[in-house]
């Protein structure tokens, strides 16, 4: 994205990319669909020391100024859920599209080229590669974060940031699966392949979407979204029934089916086996007769209320994103230029600006690069 709009502004361009592919995010993402951008996205999708950064280039290049480019190579997509628009066939249009962009804007493009060093020189920058040296007036860095190391994920950006003096702050793996304690994962591990749809909450934060177990633990979209709020030692809190009063209906149930067990009864809102395993995880037993409105209150908030404590998560091989990273007051938020360093550019994951799940960490990577790439 940075490179095309450089070079359609005439400047001299090279692309170098370390793996064999460029892109490689693009194909996996969403599936194999691209998750490409959000049509509600805005500074709130984004976690960040500083909520403001993001503002500037996101309102410059919005979700609908990356929506035209896509209709204008005839790319087709629709809405998933939540405003999340998907690739109908393949993530692979997108990568070509920008590649299109690309060789229309005269970039030229270097594949497994790694880049060993940079120094700052007189007249911009000297960069050691794999296959030589290289002078640039200007170099944009655009290496991402730490997330899937096996798909050539490297600490470059935050290696180079370190070198020119810029702060980074502290990282962790971001829209990941939890893990669970030996006692629930133990309890828990029929079920996984199940999914449920939950709130999923940290202090005041929550997200109401579905929740996926998994043979570690927990999953899904509502789980990666609060993973991101999540401190190791912390509790999540878990909703079983975001949209019902669940007290209310187990009275009914208490009338209509006193002699019913309760793991039956919830059986009528879960799979049965999802019903036994979660009453027998909360210690609930005895028929709707047996239960006292005490009771009751108990049995509801056990599943309104579920407390799990992680005991970790699947960290930077499983995560979407690095949550943290350069740290913005070192950068320009109209130009995602460096302050401390003349020429040098931070975009997309690398800076501490984290999207939500659903499109927003594209959208972020596109109106950075948009950003510098109008002035690099
Ligand atoms: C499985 C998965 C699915 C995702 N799905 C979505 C989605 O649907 N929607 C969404 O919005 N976000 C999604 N994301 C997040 C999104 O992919 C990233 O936030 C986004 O790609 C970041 O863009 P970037 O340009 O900053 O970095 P990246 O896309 O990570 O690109 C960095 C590039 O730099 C290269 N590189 C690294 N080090 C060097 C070096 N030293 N020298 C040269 N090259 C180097 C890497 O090989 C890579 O090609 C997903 C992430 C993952 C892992």
């Amino acid at each position: 994205m940075c490179a095309a709009i450089a070079g359609y502004r005439g400047r001299s361009v090279l692309v170098l990319e370390h793996t064999k592919k460029i892109g490689r995010k693009i194909l996996m993402s969403g599936g194999g669909r691209c998750n490409f951008t959000n049509i509600h996205n805005s500074p709130a999708n984004f976690i960040s020391a500083n909520p403001h950064f993001c503002k500037s280039a996101l309102s410059r290049y919005s979700a609908q100024d990356f929506i035209e480019l896509v209709e204008r190579h005839g790319i087709e997509f629709h809405e998933k859920t939540l405003g999340q628009l998907f690739c109908n066939e393949s993530s692979k249009e997108i990568l070509d599209m920008l590649l299109t962009e690309c060789d229309w804007a005269g970039v030229e493009l270097k594949t497994e080229t790694s880049v060993n060093a940079i120094k700052a020189t007189d007249a911009g920058y000297q960069l050691s590669t794999g296959h030589g040296e290289l002078e640039a007036e200007s170099v944009v860095i655009a290496t991402g974060g730490l997330s899937i190391p096996n798909g050539g994920a490297t600490s470059f950006a935050y290696d180079i940031a370190q070198q020119f003096d810029l702060n980074i702050l502290s990282r962790s793996a971001a829209l990941v699966p939890f893990t669970l304690q030996p006692k629930e994962k133990d309890a828990l591990k029929e079920l996984s392949g199940v999914s449920h749809k939950v709130r999923a909450s940290i202090g005041n934060t929550s997200f109401v979407e579905s929740m996926l177990f998994t043979h570690r633990g927990l999953s899904g979209p509502a789980i990666l979204q609060i993973s991101s709020y999540w401190q190791p030692g912390a509790e999540v809190e878990i909703d079983l029934f975001p949209d019902m009063d669940l007290l209310a209906w187990l009275k009914e149930q208490r009338e209509a089916r006193p002699k019913a067990e309760i793991s039956s009864v919830m059986a009528q809102q879960m799979s049965k086996r999802m019903a036994q395993i979660l009453c027998q995880l909360f210690g609930l037993s005895g028929t709707m007769a047996d239960q006292s409105n005490k009771a009751l209150e108990n049995i509801s908030g056990a599943f309104h209320h579920w407390k799990v404590k992680p005991s970790g998560t699947e960290g930077y091989r499983t995560a979407e994103v690095t949550l943290g990273g350069i740290d913005t007051n070192e950068i320009d938020q109209k130009t995602m230029a460096a302050k401390k360093a003349l020429g040098l550019y931070f975009i997309g994951e690398c800076l501490d600006v984290t999207g939500h799940l659903g499109g927003h960490n594209f959208q972020w990577a596109w109106a950075s690069g948009v950003a510098a790439g109008q002035v690099v």
